[in-house]
């Protein structure tokens, strides 16, 4: 088992701390974080003029911090110069972890991740999921994480919390899944079916697939849409550099948009929904082939040997896919498209024809549409990071001394 947990909000997506004395402290704990993290190895003296406080101020910060075991010091920083050395300060490779978890329709996912971003211990186990009853499925999940625990904490880390991405629409709770279509789950409470201890967080996939986008992709925009496709198509909107989750946590919907309204009816109850024409399994029946494991690679190796078939079969998808992205554009008017999850990997053959349907369809400078580097990896690398994240933005709350 897994050692006794400390406690931490729900992963981070920033939320406001109170304006007291305390709020205060708890805001310059963060901002030590976040700069260290972002720029470190610094000194005491580097930070505390990075972020504008005294070096005393700054100090008292970085020793809390050190004695919570989320800073770490390296050592003298460049010996030799005239003076005291200053000693180099840097976010603990060896302290809290971020956990995620990904539920996919054809495989199980865990990892682990430092504060410095980088990931410690991995598992993956493929299983078809789709119509399994969440039971067996989050109880195989629960053994991967045990997995994954065992090993981070053989390296001295622990579990600052776990994040499961889900590929359904999530409640506000962020336990709840409402509805997951293609594993066939209604209304489960994922809180009681996964290890306790570690606080959870549960969200879409497309969101953690966005929020890896956000926080680790090169250049992203801070206004941007996130289109990812496994079976189903989802997506994600990015406004000003945070997630828009609408009423009740359902936005980026994008799949069940219709594209042709007497299409194909769809397991949403709707008809002609983007996903009857651009999701993995709808492409490969209109390319004439059955779906197997690798669906993925199973079209872009066909698309690569020439297949005409699968080429017009990804032609139209991309097609489709224009049309659908031309409402959500013309809507909010994003900086970019950015294509995610599956999606990634058959973006050769999508791009051409989902560009030009954008750019005909939309008024003024076409918006460019762009693919992610993380690829499949993004919603767990999302979720593991959206825990880290949530250390750096309230670190106080971690080492228990609120
Ligand atoms: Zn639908």
């Amino acid at each position: 088992m897994s050692a006794p947990l400390h406690r931490t909000r729900p992963a981070g997506q920033g939320r406001a701390l109170p304006d007291t004395q305390q709020g205060m402290r708890r805001r310059n704990l963060s901002r030590v974080m976040h700069t260290v993290g972002a720029e470190g190895p610094l000194s005491r003296a580097a930070v505390a003029s990075r972020i504008g406080l005294t070096r005393a101020a700054v100090s008292t910060l970085v020793d809390e911090l050190i004695r919570s075991g989320l800073l770490e010091e390296l050592g003298p920083e460049r010996p030799g110069r005239v003076g005291r050395p200053g000693s180099a300060l840097a976010v603990s490779g060896n302290g809290p972890a971020g956990i995620g978890a990904e539920v996919g329709v054809d495989h199980l996912a865990v990892c682990a991740v430092d504060l410095r971003g980088r990931v410690r211990a991995r598992a993956v186990r493929h299983v078809p999921n789709r119509d399994r009853s969440p039971e067996p499925v989050l109880g195989e999940l629960t053994a991967l994480i045990h997995r994954v625990l065992a090993e981070a904490e053989g390296e001295g880390l622990w579990p600052a919390g776990l994040a499961v991405a889900v590929p359904g629409l999530v409640a506000r709770d962020a336990r709840t899944v409402v509805r997951a279509p293609n594993l066939g789950w209604l209304d489960t409470d994922l809180g009681g079916l996964l290890p306790p201890g570690p606080p959870l967080t549960v969200a879409n996939e497309a969101n953690f697939g966005a929020l890896a986008e956000l926080w680790l992709g090169e250049e992203t925009p801070r206004d941007f849409l996130h289109v990812s496709a496994e079976i189903g198509i989802g997506a994600a909107v990015v406004v000003d550099g945070r997630l828009l989750h609408g009423n009740r946590g359902f936005a980026g919907e994008l799949g069940h948009v219709p594209v042709w309204p007497d299409g194909p009816a769809c397991a949403c109850g709707g008809r002609g929904c983007l996903e009857q024409y651009a999701g993995e399994e709808a492409v490969l029946r209109a390319a004439g082939l059955e779906p197997g494991e690798d669906r993925v690679g199973l079209l872009a190796g066909r698309a690569e040997q020439g297949d005409a078939e699968v080429r017009r079969a990804l032609h139209d998808a991309g097609t489709a896919l224009g049309i659908a992205l031309t409402g959500a554009v013309n809507l909010l008017d994003p900086q970019s498209v950015v294509l995610g999850g599956a999606l990634s990997g058959l973006a050769p053959w999508l791009l051409p024809s989902l560009r030009s349907e954008l750019a005909r369809r939309t008024t003024g400078p076409a918006c460019p549409v762009t693919v992610s580097a993380l690829g499949p990896e993004g919603p767990l690398l999302g979720a593991a990071h959206s825990v880290v994240r949530g250390v750096l933005d309230d670190p106080a709350a971690v080492a228990g001394r609120v």
